[in-house]
C-alpha cells in the first residue's frame, strides 16, 4: 500500500528516489558522502529557513584536519557544524535535518539553538515499536 511520497513502487530507478526526497534530504545526505569520502563518519546534516530553504549545510569533519576550529576534534559532529554557522542572537526559524540520530552532545545544542523541527534518517528496525 502507498505510503505518501515514499512510496516504494513509486521509486523504482535511484533517479526518482533521490527527487522525491527533497532538497534538504539531498543536501545532508551530499555532506554525509563528502564527509565518508574524507575518512570522518559519513553524516550530514542541512538547515533549512521557514520557507524551506537551506541556509546552512554541515558535515562530521572528526577526521578531518584541524582547521583551529571543530574540524579534527570530538566535537566536529555534523549538527554542531551546521549550528556553528548560526550567529548568536539568531534562531533558526526552520528544521534541522541530520542523517544520523543526534548523540548526547548534539541533541541539547540542538534543543539550545531553538531550532524547530529536528528530522532525522533512520531505518524502520531503529524506529521504536
Ligand atoms: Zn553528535
Amino acid at each position: 500500500m502507498p505510503v505518501g511520497p515514499y512510496d516504494v513502487e513509486a521509486m523504482e530507478s535511484a533517479p526518482v528516489a533521490w527527487a522525491v526526497l527533497g532538497e534538504p534530504w539531498q543536501v545532508a545526505v551530499g555532506q554525509a558522502w563528502e564527509s565518508w569520502v574524507a575518512g570522518s563518519a559519513g553524516v550530514g546534516a542541512a538547515l533549512i529557513d521557514a520557507e524551506g530553504a537551506v541556509v546552512a549545510q554541515g558535515r562530521n569533519r572528526m577526521a578531518e584536519a584541524s582547521d583551529g576550529r571543530l574540524s579534527g576534534t570530538v566535537m566536529a559532529h555534523a549538527e554542531m557544524d551546521v549550528l556553528a554557522q548560526v550567529a548568536l542572537g539568531t534562531r533558526p526559524t526552520g528544521a534541522l535535518y541530520t542523517t544520523f540520530e543526534p548523540c548526547l552532545m548534539c541533541a541539547p545544542t540542538i534543543v539550545t539553538s531553538r531550532t524547530r523541527g529536528r528530522p532525522m534518517a533512520r531505518t524502520r528496525s531503529s524506529t521504536p515499536a
